[in-house]
């Protein structure tokens, strides 16, 4: 069996490059984008790619050349964009934990907006804005209190997580911010998880934070925009996950005719599909009945087994008949919890070349350097022709950045 990714072969990537290698294809960001763009017609929606899910910087240009905004957590993320060639005043800012040089940072730069998410934030946004003499854009983000019915380290929306505003504090968070001189609030917006295979929790955030927006008009805080955060799923095994399609008509439907824009912050649903990670098979090994196949990829390199125990669909580009067993596909990590895929029925002997798929979110943005192991490659394929878009890392660029004392 010889595998793809558009017109490239995945054994010839291999060959070139080595492995653990991310292959992700151009076509595939593409075609996610424009299934976005296409089911909120009409809406002109701001699309705001969640950098956090892959920030490679090729992968922003692209982006960045379809009409895309930015959805950063850090002031790193913001160079990110910046150095790919993304716009500014595309980008909002969300996150708990900005520190008073991100936010200079970001206001000197001029984001589109601050995605607030606590009343001492308004207080030392406000602060910082003083000192450069801006006025900063502010959303407040707000937790609605829905069960976003999907695994708890990324459900985010209810009361119990660390993020947003509480509904209940959320008019007077806004009455605060008003009378804050150097804010201007411009939005509402929330994020209530991510991996949602559910439609209902994202609809139902909307009405919620509509029902606000209405209150705080009433107040005279006329917002002009909602912004209902990323986090529809995608399809990794057998879930079924929301047609883009029925949730626009599910906004279109509740927003009516207020004078809102909208912005989204997709992440995952934009690049997961889009790549894959290539990795080799060491050996194949046996502890009493249970077989491991051991591979050169670990979790250091994905590590989305380890921590949600995720699923990650694997084929093998040349499987040999008669080779098929139940095994846990593992890489050379000391931890126990380095898995890849657990009783998985797979056919594997040494040499051969693994693809693990739906690896093009919270992956190699997710690499450590975890038992020293350097990062991974990342190819873009485009068509026929294909780019190396991160060299592999070398052990020496690693050991340069550390001094040998004493
Ligand atoms: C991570 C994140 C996103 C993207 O979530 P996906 O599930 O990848 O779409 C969007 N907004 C915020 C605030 C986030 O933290």
């Amino acid at each position: 069996m010889s595998l793809y990714c558009e017109n490239v072969s995945l054994n010839a990537l291999a060959e070139e490059f080595g492995t653990p290698l991310y292959v992700y294809s151009q076509a595939a960001l593409t075609a996610a984008y424009e299934n976005y763009a296409s089911a909120f017609d009409g809406l002109s929606p701001l699309l705001c790619y969640a950098v956090k899910a892959n920030g490679n910087l090729s992968i922003l240009r692209h982006f960045a050349g379809l009409g895309c905004g930015f959805d950063i957590v850090s002031g790193g993320e913001l160079a990110r964009v910046l150095a790919a060639g993304g716009r500014a005043d595309q980008t909002i800012f969300s996150g708990v934990g900005k520190s008073r040089a991100e936010m200079m940072y970001a206001l000197e730069a001029g984001i589109k907006c601050f995605n607030v998410e606590s009343l001492p934030e308004l207080g030392q946004l406000n602060a910082a804005a003083a000192e450069c003499g801006i006025v900063a854009p502010v959303s407040l983000r707000i937790n609605p209190d829905v069960d976003a019915q999907t695994h708890p380290y990324i459900s985010t929306g209810l009361k119990a997580n660390k993020f947003g505003i509480a509904m209940e504090d959320a008019e007077a968070a806004y009455y605060h911010a008003a009378t804050l001189p150097h804010l201007r609030i411009t939005g509402i917006d929330c994020h209530i998880g991510s991996q949602l295979t559910n439609l209902s929790p994202l609809v139902e955030a909307c009405g919620r934070l509509l029902d606000l927006a209405d209150r705080l008009a009433a107040q005279g805080i006329e917002l002009e925009h909602i912004d209902l955060g990323g986090g529809v799923g995608i399809v990794y095994h057998d879930e079924t996950v929301p047609d883009l399609s029925a949730y626009a008509q599910a906004v279109r439907h509740l927003l009516g005719n207020r004078a809102l824009s909208l912005i989204l912050e997709p992440g995952r649903s934009l690049v997961g599909n889009a790549g894959l990670l290539l990795t080799r098979v060491e050996r194949v090994k046996r502890n009493g009945d249970k077989y491991f196949v051991v591979v050169d990829a670990a979790m250091n390199d994905l590590m989305r087994p380890a921590l949600y125990q995720a699923y990650h669909h694997i084929d093998n580009t040349n499987p040999q008949p008669g080779n098929t067993f139940t095994a846990d596909v593992v890489g050379p990590v000391c931890e126990t919890g380095d898995f890849l895929a657990q009783n998985r029925r797979i056919a594997a002997q040494t040499g051969d070349l693994l693809v693990i798929r739906s690896a093009g979110a919270y992956a190699a943005s997710m690499a450590s350097n975890y038992n020293t192991r350097p990062r991974a490659a990342e190819v873009l394929v485009n068509g026929s022709e294909f780019r190396l878009i991160r060299p592999r890392e070398q052990i020496t660029e690693m050991l340069e950045r550390e001094l040998a004392c004493l």
